[in-house]
């Protein structure tokens, strides 16, 4: 199947041309045909299924210019509302769609007056409440797509969303999409959709092949020995560190910093324009370490992530699936490394069972094998070089007064001066075996609670019986 199959305008399928899709991802099959014929919609699927354009393209197609703002699309963070409305942006140029960008933070009337002009606004919630209520926007939108449901759920943001539905018209098409189904959202969709066809991605489909997972197993005080040994081994060309809170991100990105690790941070109390400022540092490619929240990175679209560390385990399967999605995106592979603790080895298991794939567990390398790494990846990248007139002329002054071997033993000394010493013993965390042994461990505990009806406290009970 292609983007022509779909019968969008010609302009349309030149931007398509141009930004590089080749064909539609799954959620885009399913759900443009179903945009495209008027009908409402739920679509649940996992972050980076391209959902902006399963939405984005269908409500571009049937815009008119004429008719001032036709398309509203709530997100439920700053950063979502300039990614989205920069994808919106660049399928419909070419059409003479014109989108305007709405949050909190930023100047009123420059927001108003780009509303003006407008044909679909991205807007986070509060603002958009604002400027409705204070009636210092009127609009009566054919097209209304709730992005994200969920997460306006977890940030608090129901209330405000119900509100402003009362502002839009009843004659409307509305879609809305969510990574997960909680109660609350499906009481909403009644609440605001209209006869709605459901697409769901399956479960199947979430977790990206193109993603390796990995766990480390490792004790609380060797998390930072640990972190760094592995991104000194792996050498990410682009990575994302998650912590649990915003008080681990500050410390680690000032220990990092002082490891001389080059490093950009964000959580959510951070200032609108650092906040702009780092991900685009982190975007360019001038940062290529990036520590952050979850609540902070949700739904973030940068490319080439090649690694995602968790710093901690997350809490749930839900964001564990999240985190690890910012990688191997685009058909690229990515790597997703977790650190945890012994105890921390029953979430695993229980990641294991409601995503539906199994981690690898892995050993930290030791100092010796970073040492043979950089070795072979120096030997590399010495073959890989080509000779330049400019190293021609140095050897050959160099060669007056130096024999060739003590040139070469100075030159690749130069080179290791330039590498971040070696920190950190010479092995940190648990061994193969004692992996192997926890885990076999955790699974017999877990084989004879079964065989006792689940339930841990029925353990009195059971050897009773077998007494008897
Ligand atoms: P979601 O909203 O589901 O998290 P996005 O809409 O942000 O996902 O898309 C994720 C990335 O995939 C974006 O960089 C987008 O440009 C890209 N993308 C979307 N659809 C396609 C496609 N059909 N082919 C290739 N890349 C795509
Ligand atoms: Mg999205």
């Amino acid at each position: 199947m292609t983007f022509e199959d779909f019968n969008l305008k010609r302009e349309l399928i030149n931007a398509i041309d141009n930004i590089g899709f080749k064909e539609p991802s799954p959620i885009q099959r399913d759900a443009i045909p179903t945009i495209l014929s008027g009908k409402d919609m739920i679509g649940q699927a996992q972050t980076g299924t391209g959902k902006t354009a399963a939405f984005g393209l269908p409500i571009i197609n049937m815009i008119e210019p004429k008719r001032g703002v036709d398309a509203l699309v709530i997100v439920p963070t700053r950063e979502l509302a300039m990614q989205v409305s920069d994808e919106l942006y660049r399928f419909g140029k070419e059409l003479g769609i014109k989108t305007a960008t709405v949050y909190g933070g930023a100047s009123y009337s420059r927001q108003i007056d780009r509303i003006s002009q407008a044909n679909i606004i991205v807007a986070t919630p509060g603002r958009l409440l604002d400027l409705l209520q204070s009636k210092r926007i009127e609009i009566s939108p054919r097209f209304v797509v709730l992005d994200e449901a969920d997460e306006m759920l977890d940030m608090g943001f129901l209330d405000e969303i119900k509100e402003i539905f009362r502002y839009l018209p009843e004659n409307r098409q509305t879609l809305m999409f969510s990574a997960t189904m909680p109660k609350q959202i499906e009481e909403l969709a009644v609440e605001i959709l209209n006869e709605p066809e459901t697409i769901t991605i399956t479960k199947r489909e979430r977790t990206n092949q193109d993603i390796t997972q990995k766990f480390y197993v490792v004790s609380e005080r060797e998390r930072d020995d640990a972190l760094l040994r592995l991104i000194d081994y792996k050498n990410p060309s682009k990575c994302i560190i998650f912590c649990r809170m915003k008080r681990e991100v500050d410390r680690l990105s000032s220990y990092m910093t002082s490891q001389g690790f080059k490093v950009a941070s964000l959580h959510g109390d951070m200032e609108q324009k650092q906040r702009e400022h780092t991900i685009r540092a982190f975007k360019s490619g001038m940062v290529d370490i990036f520590i952050a929240t979850d609540v902070a990175a949700r739904g973030l679209d940068v490319n080439d992530v090649s690694h995602v560390f968790n710093y901690h385990i997350p809490f749930d399967s839900e964001s564990y699936v999240h985190r690890i999605g910012r990688t191997g995106r685009a058909g690229k592979k990515g790597e997703a490394i977790t650190l945890v603790t012994p105890d921390e080895l029953r979430t695993i298991k229980k990641i294991e069972k409601d995503v539906g794939t199994k981690l690898i567990s892995k050993v930290v390398p030791t100092k010796q094998e970073l040492r043979d790494k950089r070795d072979s990846d120096l030997l590399s990248r010495v073959a890989n070089t080509k000779i330049t007139q400019d190293g021609i002329d140095v050897v050959k002054s160099l060669q007056h007064d130096i024999d060739i071997v003590t040139i070469a033993q100075l030159l690749a000394s130069m080179i290791r001066e330039d590498e971040v010493s070696l920190k950190g013993k010479e092995s940190i965390g648990l061994t193969k075996k004692e992996i192997d042994r926890l885990m076999s461990k955790s699974s017999r505990r877990r084989d004879r609670d079964r065989r006792r009806g689940g339930r841990r406290r029925g353990s009195r009970a059971g050897r009773g019986r077998s007494r008897r």
